[in-house]
């Protein structure tokens, strides 16, 4: 089987909700996508008499990170497949029990977003394969530049939008505000874009969310929080939301800027990312690595800080630690060689949602 298009990604969850109907639901998000389409998700879990604590899981954000909605739509299929049938899951050396998938399935919710860009998809596979941004031509001004159309989704949360102030003189984030940037322009605005608009109406559905994974290539990586500068547990006071540490932010190893995580957070996302890397490893040997998303380069507006820092700026919602899966070492490898690295993320993604307490 080749990559799967865009309808079939869109089918692919459709059939499940139908084959599983008593396990799995399938939402509609709000938003059409700027090309107008309509995207879904599917939330899977076992008829429930309570409400539960859910991981939900994004992917197909960066256009040509073709595998993303490969990778969650066979483990969701996987899931409530073994669920069904009372079996375990094997992937390569990476075995779980009957017993883990049928406990998963029992204390979380799994919602399954697959396909956060589509208009990106499809012209990453029928236009220019290294197409990254969504296809939104409305900040293009007029150009005829083709890579003035589009916004990189990944920078368009909000944390830390204005990065031009937020960050010192000397740092390096990897975001733009050109829009004729190819890679990150971040758009006029934070959630200018409908599909990080559909991210969050997701995240706002689903208040008891505790972890939130999204899923991109490549470097064969976890990243955890943060991802604007070093991590520091001691002064809670020097965080994003300080006006005070303006022009301080992005530099590594200095002491005028370190972003706050409360200590237990911090040993909570390290040992996640753990157990996500030993369960990609075992199945055929792959070496993931966990690191903080600054440690792989600085950034603004990305999905896994900004769903982090909601719990800091509004108090009544919950703490949800954000991930970033950066699979493989290519945009797009082979199908032969894709189909493995499904079994890989799919074992680290399992042994992630099995560690969540
Ligand atoms: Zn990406």
């Amino acid at each position: 089987m080749p990559y799967l298009n865009i309808t079939e990604v869109e089918s692919a969850l459709t059939s499940l909700a139908t084959a599983y109907p008593t396990t799995s639901h399938l939402l509609t998000l709000p938003e059409p996508s700027i090309e107008g389409r309509t995207a879904h998700a599917l939330q899977i879990g076992a008829p429930a008499g309570t409400p539960r604590a859910c991981v939900m899981m994004i992917g197909g954000v960066h256009a040509r990170e073709w595998g993303s909605c490969e990778i969650l739509v066979h483990l969701a299929a996987d899931l409530l497949e073994a669920h069904q049938n009372g079996t375990g899951l094997g992937y390569g050396g990476t075995t779980f029990t009957a017993d883990q998938v049928g406990g998963l399935l029992q204390r979380l919710d799994l919602v399954f977003f697959p396909l956060v860009n589509p208009d990106g998809r499809l012209h990453s596979q029928t236009v220019d394969p290294m197409w990254r941004k969504n296809r939104d031509p409305a900040n293009s001004g007029g150009s005829a530049d083709p890579n003035c159309v589009g916004v990189d989704l990944n920078r368009n949360y909000d944390f830390l939008f204005d990065f031009a102030t937020a960050f010192a003189p000397t740092a390096t984030p990897q975001v733009s505000a050109s829009p004729c940037d190819p890679q990150v322009y971040a758009g006029p605005s934070a959630f200018s874009e409908p599909e990080t608009r559909n991210v969050r109406w997701l995240l706002d559905q689903y208040p008891r969310t505790g972890w939130f994974v999204d899923v991109h290539s490549y470097s064969e990586d976890m990243l955890y929080n943060w991802g604007d500068d070093d991590n520091q547990s001691i002064d809670p006071t020097m965080n994003f939301g300080n006006a005070q540490y303006d022009g301080k932010r992005g530099l590594p190893g200095d002491v005028a800027y370190a972003e706050y995580i409360p200590k237990t957070d911090a040993d909570n996302a390290a040992l996640l990312a753990e157990r996500f890397c030993q369960g990609v490893g075992g199945v055929r040997g792959r070496p993931y690595k966990p690191l903080t998303g600054f440690h792989l380069y600085p950034t603004s507006g990305t999905s896994d800080d900004y769903v982090f820092s909601r719990h800091f700026v509004d108090g009544d919602q919950g703490k949800v630690l954000g991930f970033t899966v950066e699979w493989g070492t290519a945009f797009h490898p082979p199908w032969a060689e894709m189909r493995n690295i499904v079994l890989d993320v799919d074992a680290g993604l399992v042994a992630f949602c099995l560690a969540t307490t």
